[in-house]
């Protein structure tokens, strides 16, 4: 009796796994063997916008440039500077009865290279570094690195940079103190151990053979460089080399049902909801999907999601359906529907202190809502409206989607935030809707396969609505 009744009232948060049967669990498996792959090729943001790019041509998009007017089924995308990108179905519905959007960035923490990164101290030369986004700088420490980018010259030439990802290459680390001698450092705060002035990358240690010229390390790194590249010490301004683990994504686990790879925050849910949009084909409301860049660090910039290249985007849809006039943008935002397709912190057994466990994220129970971010008080949260996130939750449980509500970690804990606030601003309904994870933002991130799937369910069920 109370049992049935319990069934009946109570809202189970169960673990996923449990009702996935062996078909299901090859496609979530598949899925997941395919984003491991596409992480490797994609460590950076570029390097995503670039396989993007690749994968949207092969699906049958094309450049919005190379559109006179535009028609339902059109298939359109924008490269920003080539790290953000917008794709977009033209829908069978007016694009003024709003747009469904769903939104991930593709940058993730890292080691930026400073402007002038190159010195040579004690027979040993280093790229000095200022770290991109919130890290825990000892994570950084004696672990392979790579090293990512582009180097411009003056006269435009763009050199790309990958070296520490092939098997064959040599991969780079910074140094930690040996705990014989690390008595003091081991005193210090934990956030004090490694200081953001000493994540310096050990990069060689031959000198030049000659005996008179100086700075005999460095020498022999920059010959090196520009037979390789073909670049000199100056070149390294108009530089941006990003540092990043050298790790592949591996599955996790003896029954691998997890993912540990670099960049999962954001990729997981940018990976998942590109999928999703290369599924697609005729749509009722015109779907949109925002690949933003320099979400770690704010969302400024030019490829920041604050900035205006995405309203030019829209605009230029309106344009070429030659339907454009004074305010249709607003009005446009004002009556679109989004998924900020971020991810929320998983909750860790042992770290659940931090937890509140009734509003947790869990690992393996479905894509995680948020409806509020924000920190002390909600302050600067994009907080969904309930009308909103019963709009939401519908369409999941139509598609038999498991889901969960949560918060990320306990009340005055902490906090944090995602894009939402940017287009919820601009009159969109907006919902954070990611993957859980935990250890976010370390070099190593874990997710369960289980909500990668469920994630590219949600985003495939959410612009099919
Ligand atoms: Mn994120
Ligand atoms: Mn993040």
């Amino acid at each position: 009796m109370g049992e049935e009744l319990k069934e009946k009232l109570f809202h189970p948060k169960e673990n996923g796994w449990k009702n996935t049967d062996e078909t299901k669990k090859q496609e979530i498996f598949k899925l997941s063997k395919n984003y491991m792959a596409f992480l490797n090729q994609a460590k950076t943001e570029r390097e995503f916008i670039k396989q993007a790019r690749k994968l949207a041509d092969a699906n049958g998009y094309k450049d919005i440039i190379e559109f006179e007017t535009l028609k339902p089924g059109d298939k359109v995308y924008f490269v920003n500077r080539e790290k953000s990108m917008y794709l977009a179905i033209i829908g069978e519905n007016s694009i003024e009865d709003g747009m469904h959007i769903i939104g991930s960035h593709v940058d993730s923490p890292r080691l930026d290279l400073k402007p002038n990164p190159l010195y040579e101290d004690t027979g040993f030369a280093y790229f000095k570094t200022h770290y991109y986004g919130g890290i825990k700088k000892y994570q950084w420490t004696t672990i392979p690195l790579s090293i990512h980018g582009v180097i411009v010259k003056t006269n435009g030439e763009k050199i790309d940079v990958t070296i520490g990802e092939d098997e064959n290459d040599p991969i780079f680390t910074i140094t930690d103190l040996l705990p014989h001698l690390a008595q003091e450092q081991m005193e210090k705060k934990l956030k004090n151990g490694i200081e953001g002035e000493d994540l310096n990358l050990l990069i060689g240690s031959i000198p030049y053979q000659d005996k008179k010229v100086s700075d005999k390390v460095k020498l022999n790194i920059l010959n090196i460089l520009n037979q390789k590249y073909g670049i000199t010490e100056v070149d390294f301004t108009s530089s941006e080399l990003e540092i990043v683990p050298a790790f592949r994504a591996r599955s996790l686990g003896f029954d691998e049902s997890m993912i540990a790879a670099y960049g999962q925050d954001d990729k997981v849910c940018a990976y998942t909801s590109l999928m999703a949009m290369m599924e697609l084909d005729h749509v009722k409301n015109t779907a949109v999907c925002i690949l933003s860049d320099k979400e770690e660090v704010g969302s400024m910039g030019n490829t920041g999601m604050e900035s205006h290249m995405f309203d030019f985007f829209v605009s230029e849809m309106l344009n070429k359906l030659q339907i454009n006039r004074p305010n249709l943008l607003d009005k446009v935002f004002c009556f679109s529907k989004m998924l900020s397709s971020d991810v929320d912190a998983g909750f860790d057994p042992i770290y659940s202190s931090v937890s509140d466990k009734t509003n947790a994220g869990f690992l393996g129970k479905g894509i995680a809502l948020v409806k509020y971010t924000g920190a002390r008080g909600k302050s600067g949260a994009s907080d969904a409206n309930a009308e909103y996130v019963a709009w939401v939750r519908n369409v999941l449980e139509k598609n038999n989607i498991q889901y969960q509500l949560t918060e990320l970690g306990k009340v005055d804990i902490g906090g944090g935030g995602t894009i939402a606030y940017i287009l919820a601003n601009k009159g969109t309904d907006v919902i954070d809707c990611g993957v859980p994870v935990l250890c976010m933002h370390a070099p190593y991130e874990v997710t369960s396969k289980y909500d990668v799937y469920a994630a590219y369910e949600t985003y495939l069920a959410f612009w099919k609505e």
